[in-house]
């Protein structure tokens, strides 16, 4: 059976172990903070139970819980079959962490990263296999969301490219190919093209976020609005998407104001402090953020 390392038990880590674990993959996690690989197992815990008393669970949850290790460090990279690394998104971060993995893994091993945004071939530079290193973008809360964006970056090579999208199926996932490596991937570029707007009339005081976020879902159609998308996402990480995109040349997908910036200064984070574009209830049920 298939043995994986997770990178990383923040949001994404956490969610894409518990669907690797739900796939029948045996999962090790790791994280910088023990803490977070801590509180990681029991998010997942509580998810997994909740499906299962739902009867969406194929097996008996201790059975999916088994699978899940939590690990300290990267060591466990030398005996795994695939690495997906969800650490924070930062360039230099996930550059040294690439090259720690390259150095433990073994030669055959593929090196995938969850990136919002950076290249995977920056990424890949930082190997000497870049032609195993892709891009296997989940969308949050992974065990919600049925989409994979599978990236090629410049060196991927077709091989490993088709086996990120048979590994991506064998989740019950859907694959999108992403066959060149572009600042943002696709689904976040069009995304962000919409979203950079809603934020620059929010913080012009022409609309409320509450408002756009209907009316995206009452006009359009979305499931849930690019607020509501936002705060379950993190802004913090949003942030450092914006910060990326500017960075690669792509700012004119970033919002113009600094509105989101002021909000992480403030603590605002989204769902997981409790407060964003919306407020949070001790049990997780979203609230008006003018009506506390
Ligand atoms: P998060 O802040 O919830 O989790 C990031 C985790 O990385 C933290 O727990 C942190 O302690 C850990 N970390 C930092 N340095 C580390 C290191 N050296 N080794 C191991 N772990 C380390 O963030 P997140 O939302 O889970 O995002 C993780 C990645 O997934 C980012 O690259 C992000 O762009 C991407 N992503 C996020 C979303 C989203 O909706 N939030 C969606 C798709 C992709």
């Amino acid at each position: 059976m298939d043995k994986i390392l997770v990178v990383g038990a923040g949001f994404m880590g956490s969610g894409i172990a518990q669907v690797l674990a739900q796939s029948g993959y045996q999962v090790c996690l790791m994280d910088i903070q023990p803490a977070i690989t801590d509180r990681a197992l029991r998010d997942i815990r509580w998810s997994v139970e909740k499906l299962e008393a739902k009867g969406l669970l194929r097996e008996p949850s201790q059975k999916v819980l088994a699978r899940i290790s939590p690990v300290k460090d990267l060591s466990n990279a030398s005996e795994v079959d695939w690495v997906i690394e969800a650490a924070l998104e930062e360039e230099d971060l996930k550059r040294s962490i690439f090259q720690e993995l390259d150095r433990i893994a073994r030669p055959e091993t593929p090196l995938a990263s969850n990136t919002s945004s950076i290249p995977i071939t920056h990424l890949a530079e930082n190997t000497k296999r870049p032609e195993r290193v892709l891009g296997l973008h989940f969308f949050g809360p992974v065990p919600l969301m049925g989409l994979v964006e599978v990236v090629k970056g410049e060196k991927t090579s077709p091989k490993i490219f088709e086996r990120g999208v048979t590994f991506v199926q064998s989740l019950g996932k859907t694959p999108v190919r992403v066959q060149r490596d572009i600042p943002g991937f696709v689904m976040n570029r069009i995304f962000s093209a919409a979203f950079r707007e809603a934020a620059d009339l929010v913080d012009q005081g022409i609309v409320s976020a509450e408002d756009v976020d209907v009316g995206m879902r009452l006009g359009y159609g979305w499931n849930a609005g690019p607020f509501e998308i936002a705060d379950n996402a993190g802004l913090d990480t949003f942030v450092r998407v914006a910060k990326t995109m500017r960075a690669l040349g792509a700012g004119y997908l970033a919002p113009s104001s600094n509105l989101m910036e002021r909000m992480v200064a403030e603590g605002r984070l989204g769902r997981k402090a409790g407060k964003g574009f919306y407020r949070y209830s001790p049990e997780g049920k979203r609230l008006p953020w003018g009506n506390n």
